[in-house]
């Protein structure tokens, strides 16, 4: 293992991973440091499953990101032969509103428009009445998250990367030769550098005008009371329902956790990530089950499984992919803000095209830092 790089990513998580494989199949030699085994349960990229959608996006800044993320998963799903990377389940969008204008886009042919009857006609596990309305897009799919980083990882490593595990980074810096990280395992060097740090992107970047915080947040799996065939694939999409709470969101039973999948997105707690209580708690089980009792009062069966993951967020909840300003050396990817999974093979491509080229063709203005900087 060489001590000097050309890139050094720090974070590999989910666009870490996605980062080090698309530098990687540049030709790069790249180096990915992690401060936790790969893959691990301690950030925002573990579960078992993300939601995945198209049709919400068209007409807004992210449809080239999301058109490009599905060209990518498609292909990585193909080079690496893992099918079960993305597993189409079409998406479902319950509203009492049309909450994203894309809905009332004349020309989004890429979603289905159902009235509540159509809904509960189609979907009766959802016990959901008038205003709600539907928006069910067949493009729709479930992403698998701890498969997705292992994925990019195995293909980069096996483009020649190097990827250490269980390896924190303590502190880094850049001058005119290049950047060199210390770790509590040995220090490396390298010309360039990513940060894709996710929840920790604050901390190694404290100092530098750009606040990025940290929030805990949980979702459970549970055994359906009665009907157990109406929360399978075959019958049941990923969902999310807007709610007074935030948004429930769900998937449908996989074969990885026993169960139904439920989740509140929400702002979440403010943490500090190397120092909050990851143990579930009653209050974790009882946002789930409100949404369960509201929402799926059949399925309000046996706690099978509950856990926390941390979300990250900038002032106004958009990522930030970019060059550190001031710091030619120096590209950020992250935070993601708590709704990035469905983007990071597109994000991965963006911050390799930002530190290799200092540019993208990837139209993404609205992820720059300068927005925040103002
Ligand atoms: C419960 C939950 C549900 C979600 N659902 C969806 C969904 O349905 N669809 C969707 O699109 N998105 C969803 N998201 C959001 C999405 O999963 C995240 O935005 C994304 O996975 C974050 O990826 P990341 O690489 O930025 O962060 P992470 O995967 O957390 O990676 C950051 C990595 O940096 C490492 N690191 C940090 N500091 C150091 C250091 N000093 N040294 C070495 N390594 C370091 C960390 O250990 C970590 O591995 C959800 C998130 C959560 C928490």
């Amino acid at each position: 293992m060489s001590q000097s790089y050309d890139v050094i990513v720090v974070g590999v998580g989910a666009v870490g991973s996605a980062t080090v494989y698309q530098l990687a199949k540049r030709g790069l030699r790249v180096l990915g440091i992690e401060q936790f085994s790969v893959p691990h349960n301690l950030g925002g990229s573990h579960g078992n499953s993300r939601q995945t959608k198209i049709a919400p996006y068209i007409g807004s800044e992210y449809e080239p990101i999301i058109l490009r993320a599905y060209e990518l998963y498609h292909e990585l799903v193909e080079e690496s032969g893992q099918k079960d990377i993305m597993v189409k389940t079409g998406f479902l969008d319950l509203a009492p509103h049309r909450n994203f204008p894309a809905y009332k886009l004349e020309h989004n042919r890429r979603f289905e428009d159902l009235s509540i009857q159509q809904v509960n006609e189609r979907f009766p596990q959802f016990k959901i009445g008038e205003p709600y309305w539907g928006a069910y897009d067949p493009e729709g799919a479930l992403l698998r998250p701890e498969v997705t980083i292992t994925t990019h990882v195995r293909l980069a490593m096996q483009r020649g990367a190097d990827v250490l595990g269980n390896t924190k980074v303590l502190s880094w810096k850049e001058d005119a030769n290049g950047v060199t990280v210390v770790t509590d395992r040995g220090t490396y060097s390298a010309e360039k550098i990513v940060f894709c740090a996710g929840p920790w992107t604050g901390k190694l970047l404290e100092g530098m005008g750009i606040a990025v915080t940290a929030s805990r947040v949980s979702f459970a799996w549970v055994w359906p009371l009665q009907n157990v065939k109406a929360y399978e694939p075959e019958a049941m999409p990923c969902w999310c329902i807007e709610d007074e709470d935030g948004i429930y969101y769900g998937f449908p039973m996989m074969t990885d956790v026993p169960g139904y999948k439920i989740g509140l997105h929400w702002n979440g707690e403010s943490v500090d990530p190397d120092n909050f209580n990851r143990t579930p708690n009653a209050q974790d089980e009882e946002f789930i089950r409100k949404g369960l009792r509201k929402y799926f009062p059949e399925a309000n069966g046996p706690l099978v499984a509950l856990r926390t993951c941390l979300y990250d967020h900038t002032v106004d909840d958009v990522p930030i992919i970019d060059k550190l300003p001031g710091h030619d050396r120096v590209t950020l990817c992250g935070p993601l803000c708590g709704a990035g999974f469905k983007f990071i093979p597109a994000y991965g491509e963006i911050a390799a095209d930002f530190c290799e080229k200092g540019t993208t063709g990837i139209k993404s203005d609205f992820l720059r830092i300068a927005r925040l900087l103002k």
